[in-house]
């Protein structure tokens, strides 16, 4: 089984993810999409919006402003609560997450009583008995601080505490000050819902395991705007839907796990929470997408601090209510990295070992690559060149031109990039139109002609 190291390999050799900033030193939780890592992530939003958003009436995408009003951020609780608990090792100064520490020695889940806020004053005790992962000292650690997780900037040229500003932490907000927006330009049945997809910021203690736990990630997310007494029936919809977009993914059923979130450890407005875990390499079972009935808490806080009438009018002149609201949500950053690790995949070929990603179609960066089989006869170039150009029309999609090194290596580097087929012209190409299609999992080749390849290669 591969590991993360193997992932994180293979992503830096082959031009999906490099560390960013990389020259120099690079930047703690932040990592840069390299080509195919773009091609492969665009893909997985156009399919996101395919399956969720384009093909139904009742959904409006938006691409709201990452910097917000800051009102925005103290109506929505993030200014006084969105924290992490901190500690410092007296020893060595690393930071943790003491929640973190907790669990991963294996305390967390039989000391901690959710009923307690968390961090409880238990903690403390309980850190006691804990090694500094860093230094390996026992229990020496800084009182523990709530530390805000917000980046916080300023607007303008004064920096002062009216000029304050944060990088926003969620995407959510920018769908709930834009509701308003919707319903006077588009008046909309309800139910219906607002997407995005975009950026979001995060002050990780202690960023780890690639782009599992960043700085800076994508979120592609709706709020579902719904009567309350259909929450049920709506609630149970998107959670068949979320697992059919995990199947769509290629993600086997059994690496995705339910966890339905405690009453006692959901956010206090939440009648319900499901977690949506992927079985990573390495990290285990951790979670990729979320599930929320938020009630009418996030309209309800708007309304009552911007002082602006929240409510919808049915059409047929019924009594105006405050939506309820169903939040899926999904880490873009996460989803790749589950696609990426899910398709990774090792083989023996011809005595060697193989390492290829079982990308399918839909997602796979690059549809097919084109090949002369030498590059020194410009016969086979010009062909070759010319087979190229008609795919690449033909083809939604990447076609990728490579005439550098032997066939065979050619092969191996379009297999480590998960590209399904292999387009060879060769000799007999000029003679008779037909080149060798070879498939990525099979590694068989099958000779055909030019105007068959895109009934093989869609
Ligand atoms: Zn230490």
């Amino acid at each position: 089984m591969a590991s993360m190291e193997d992932i994180v390999s293979l992503a830096k050799r082959r031009g999906f993810v490099y560390q960013g900033s990389e020259i120099y030193g690079g930047l703690a939780g932040t990592w840069d999409y390299g080509p195919l890592g773009t091609l492969l992530k665009r893909n997985i939003v156009n399919e996101w919006l395919k399956y969720f958003v384009d093909g139904w009436s009742d959904m409006y995408q938006i691409d709201s402003a990452i910097l917000m009003n800051p009102k925005v951020w103290q109506a929505s609780g993030h200014v006084d609560t969105f924290s992490d608990p901190l500690i410092e090792c007296t020893n060595c100064h690393a930071r943790h997450r003491a929640d973190h520490l907790l669990r991963a020695n294996h305390i967390l889940e039989d000391a901690i009583n959710y009923d307690e806020p968390a961090p409880s004053p238990k903690w403390a005790e309980l850190l006691k008995k804990i090694k500094c992962p860093v230094c390996g000292k026992t229990g020496g650690f800084s009182k523990l601080k709530q530390f805000n997780l917000m980046f916080k900037t300023n607007v303008g040229p004064v920096e002062d505490k009216e000029s304050a500003a944060y990088l926003r932490p969620e995407t959510a907000q920018g769908m709930f000050t834009n509701y308003k927006n919707i319903l006077d330009s588009f008046y909309p049945d309800l139910p219906f819902g607002i997407a995005q997809v975009g950026k979001a910021f995060r002050n990780e203690i202690s960023p780890r395991d690639f782009l599992f736990r960043v700085r800076e990630f994508e979120i592609m997310e709706f709020e579902y705007f719904i009567p309350e007494s259909i929450w049920e029936e709506k609630f149970e919809k998107w959670r068949k839907d979320m697992h059919s977009w995990f199947k769509h993914l290629d993600l086997p059923e059994a690496k995705i796990k339910e966890i339905e979130v405690p009453e006692d450890d959901r956010a206090h407005y939440s009648k319900r929470t499901i977690d949506f875990q992927y079985d990573f390499p390495s990290l285990g079972f951790d979670e990729i997408g979320g599930l929320a009935y938020r009630t009418d808490f996030d309209l309800k806080n708007h309304q009552e601090h911007s002082g602006k009438d929240m409510s919808y009018r049915p059409k047929d002149g019924s009594a105006p209510v405050i939506p309820h609201v169903i939040e899926p949500t999904f880490g873009l950053d996460r989803n790749f990295l589950a696609v990426l690790s899910n398709a990774y995949s090792e083989d023996e070929v011809e005595g060697e070992k193989r390492v290829y990603l079982k990308l399918p179609a839909h997602l796979a960066p690059v549809k097919a690559a084109v090949f002369p089989l030498l590059k020194n006869k410009p016969e086979l170039v010009a062909k070759a060149k010319e087979v190229h150009k008609l795919l690449r029309k033909q083809i939604q999609g990447e076609v990728m031109w490579d005439d550098n090194g032997n066939i065979g290596k050619r092969y191996r580097r379009q297999d480590e990039i998960g590209t399904p087929y292999c387009v060879t012209i060769d000799f007999q190409t000029l003679e008779d139109d037909t080149v060798t299609v070879r498939n990525r999992d099979t590694t068989q080749q099958d000779r055909m002609k030019i105007e068959e390849i895109i009934g093989v290669v869609k």
